[in-house]
């Protein structure tokens, strides 16, 4: 028997909708890259993203084909993700980060037919703009008088102006009904090894990972918000937070290429921001500054921070000292992104300081709608002791089922039920209470002897040391051991720190043998697109490095 509820499709659409019904005076405020604080409402964003999808049309683009965009978080950016998604097209978000022939190949494997660019981007749009195979459209997302100089626009066919574009397009617009199946969106994962590849998410994985992104244990964001996505609207959509303003009704601040820590500063406290996100490196640079300047958040309350694992002296210097509460969270871009955040349970509550550090330092317990599990080497299920720790496993509505173009074959391994799990190369333990923790990307384990050393606990403790701004510690080879921990350290500007203060700083900290056997000191580390730390390219820099132990 069928229940007899309504048959609404979960669709993009409905998000900005609702935004403009029930929430159509909340601002959207945006930094833009014309250098003004630019305000607007969810009203007129919903307007302008009428004008988009109409402007789909004038443009030839058909509905599941793709537009891209190559741009900062602003509110041109939003409106393109409304009126292209919305409209039944395909938004693909393209990391400005990437080198430009990853771009070219990118978007030739997209097939884009227009791309979409903030002027801070013109240098690597005169790159590409030859080479690339479909796109017949570039568009600068922009008003005319910041459009480039004739000389320049004539070597890029096709060029029009944002501003100019809207204005010649109704903001009378139907959005199309159609299966919440449909693709939505395409984000092409950081690929450092072979090509990237296209996760291609839809309607109904969208809208899921949004509401289960506000619950309370993850972002927790309300119409009484201010949200500031720190995080780029090109990585994995923003971490949803684009979507997820306009479904609560929160203000949302757009800090568009100002990710500096002053910039970053000025609009927390300028806008009342409550809530935030991002990856550590950014928050490194903000609480520099802070610091540095003898500042406070007045309003800030929350910030949640993944990508990549988050020191705990960092959730600790934002409780202590700023009163922040740090959401830790993993996710991927193949599960849209969110998958765990490390929110208290009850029991809980009652724990010391440090208790609770231990809980948040976690990468969390896994949000409704995403199941986890750890395997061994034989693909056996291992238990939630906290100290077993094998292949991080992961199934549910808004993750992977293959890449876009079915690109590498079908990624999922099955159970003995027959259900596909995504394997997302994470090395991970989990606690009783269902607390998940990474050890290691599987590459880059440190094997020794056969044992695994997990690099993060170790690279932890050293980002505890006052002179540490950043620390990786990688695979060093060694004729006994196989690897031994090498820890690649960059100082605090003025500070000062030897190698066997550093060592000498893990003691009683970690089982002794787990001790880096030798510390190198750099003026940077290597950083990848989406602001991770490049341990491939620092394992080539220091392969030649000769152990003192070897
Ligand atoms: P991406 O798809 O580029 O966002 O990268 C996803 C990968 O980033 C994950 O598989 C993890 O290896 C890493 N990652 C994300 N969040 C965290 C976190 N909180 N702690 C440790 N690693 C993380």
């Amino acid at each position: 028997m069928l229940g007899q509820m309504m048959q609404l499709p979960l669709l993009i659409s409905s998000l900005i909708v609702h935004a403009e019904r029930h929430h159509g005076d909340q601002l959207v405020v945006s930094r833009r890259v014309e250098g003004d604080i630019h305000r607007i409402s969810y009203r007129e964003v919903a307007a302008r993203a009428r004008r988009v999808a109409n402007a789909m049309t004038t443009l030839g683009v058909q509905p599941g084909q793709r537009a891209a965009t190559l741009a900062w978080n602003t509110h041109r950016h939003m409106e393109l993700y409304y009126g292209v998604s919305g409209s039944g097209r395909v938004l693909h978000t393209v990391n400005p980060r990437l080198h430009p022939d990853q771009i070219v190949y990118i978007a030739d494997h997209a097939e884009d037919q227009v791309m979409f660019f903030d002027m801070s981007f013109w240098p690597l749009i005169q790159a590409v703009a030859g080479r690339t195979k479909t796109v017949k459209h570039w568009v600068a997302m922009t008003s005319r008088e910041f459009m480039p100089p004739a000389e320049q626009a004539a070597k890029v066919p096709g060029l029009l102006c944002y501003e100019e574009l809207l204005a010649q397009s109704s903001d009378r617009y139907a959005w199309p009904v159609f299966d919440e199946n449909t693709a939505s969106s395409l984000c092409y994962t950081s690929g450092t090894t072979g090509n990237p590849k296209g996760v291609l998410y839809s309607h109904r994985s969208t809208v899921l990972h949004t509401m289960a992104a506000a619950l309370p244990d993850c972002l927790g964001c309300s119409a009484s918000d201010a949200i500031l996505p720190v995080v780029p609207m090109f990585h994995v959509n923003s971490w949803g937070i684009v979507y997820l303003a306009p479904m609560t009704g929160a203000k949302l601040v757009l800090p568009g290429p100002g990710l500096d820590g002053k910039s970053l500063y000025e609009l927390f406290e300028s806008e009342g921001v409550t809530i935030s996100a991002g990856v550590p490196t950014v928050w490194q640079g903000l609480l520099a500054h802070v610091e540095a300047n003898g500042l406070k958040f007045s309003t800030m309350r929350k910030s949640a921070i993944g990508g990549s694992a988050c020191p705990p002296a960092m959730i600790r210097k934002f409780r202590d000292a700023y009163g922040v509460h740090v959401i830790h969270a993993w996710g991927m871009t193949e599960m849209s992104p969110i998958g765990t955040a490390a929110a208290f349970k009850a029991q809980h509550h009652g724990l010391d300081d440090e208790g609770k550090l231990a809980v948040m330092s976690t990468q969390g317990r896994a949000v409704y709608g995403v199941d986890m599990k750890i395997v061994g080497e034989d693909g056996a299920e291992l238990p939630w002791d906290g100290a077993a720790s094998g292949d991080l496993l992961v199934r549910g509505p808004w993750i992977i089922d293959t890449y876009f173009k079915g690109e590498g074959g079908n990624p999922l391994v099955k159970d003995a039920e027959g259900n596909g799990w995504f394997p997302t190369g994470d090395v991970a333990k989990i606690t009783p209470a269902g607390y998940m923790v990474i050890t290691d990307r599987s590459k880059d384990v440190i094997k020794s002897g056969g044992e695994w050393i997990g690099s993060i606990d170790l690279e932890n403790i050293a980002m505890a040391h006052p002179a540490v701004a950043m620390a990786a510690c990688i695979a060093a080879p060694h004729p006994k051991w196989d690897e031994r921990p090498l820890l690649v350290v960059v100082k605090k500007p003025g500070a000062e720190v030897t190698r066997e203060e550093l060592l000498a700083f893990y003691e009683g900290k970690i089982a002794k043998w787990w001790t880096p056997d030798d510390v190198v000191f750099t003026d940077a580390i290597p950083l990848g697109a989406t602001g991770k730390m490049q341990k491939n390219k620092l394992r080539e820099q220091f392969k030649a490095h000769r152990l003192p132990t070897a």
